[in-house]
């Protein structure tokens, strides 16, 4: 894993590290979050609760991997109001995240990425009315499948918060 480590920062993520998989842990709370809808995703995209599997679902699916990595993307804000480096921190982190799709499905097929927010491929999702349109490509964020993201960060010695005005996207691989 040290190596898909290095690979992931040559794709830009500012800091990796190895993953346990053993401190994936799915929780209730995470689903009641997103069931509170304050990023007004939940219930409009397949990648998203309740679409994305009920939390027994994606607690399985998570046990079928025995390998990952963490992969970060830090910015510097000028202050709490910089809403343009907060545009561009998304803009690099989906960037960095691409280049690690595309480097790590050669290597593993059948590999689990999980992201930061919901999944943009599509400029509109089709949920509900039609069939996801990429449904071997979306990706599904940490959060959907019930992780909470500084915990898993925290269990794999990865620093969570960079300091003041920093902020941090975050996500993983899993690899089989
Ligand atoms: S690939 Fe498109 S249709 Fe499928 S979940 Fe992502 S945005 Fe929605």
């Amino acid at each position: 894993m040290q190596k898909n480590v290095e690979i992931a920062k040559e794709c830009g993520f500012t800091n990796a590290g190895v993953l346990n998989v053993d401190t994936l842990i799915v929780k209730q709370e995470v689903r009641d979050m997103c069931e509170m809808n304050t990023c007004n995703k939940y219930g409009k995209n397949w990648a998203c609760p309740p679409a994305c599997g009920s939390l027994e679902d994606c607690g399985a699916k998570l046990k079928k991997y025995t390998k990952g990595i963490i992969v970060q993307t830090t910015r510097q804000l000028e202050d709490s109001m910089d809403f343009e480096g907060l545009e561009e921190l998304e803009k690099d982190h989906r960037g960095n995240f691409k280049k690690a799709v595309d480097r790590f499905s050669e290597m593993y097929p059948g590999m689990l990425p999980l992201g930061a927010g919901t999944c943009s491929l599509c400029k509109e999702c089709t949920y509900p009315d039609n069939e996801c349109r990429f449904p071997n490509k979306r990706i599904s964020s940490m959060e959907a499948f019930g992780l909470v993201v500084n915990e898993v960060c925290k269990a794999n010695d990865l620093p969570y918060n960079y300091g003041p005005n920093t902020m941090t996207y975050i996500g993983c691989f899993l690899f089989e």
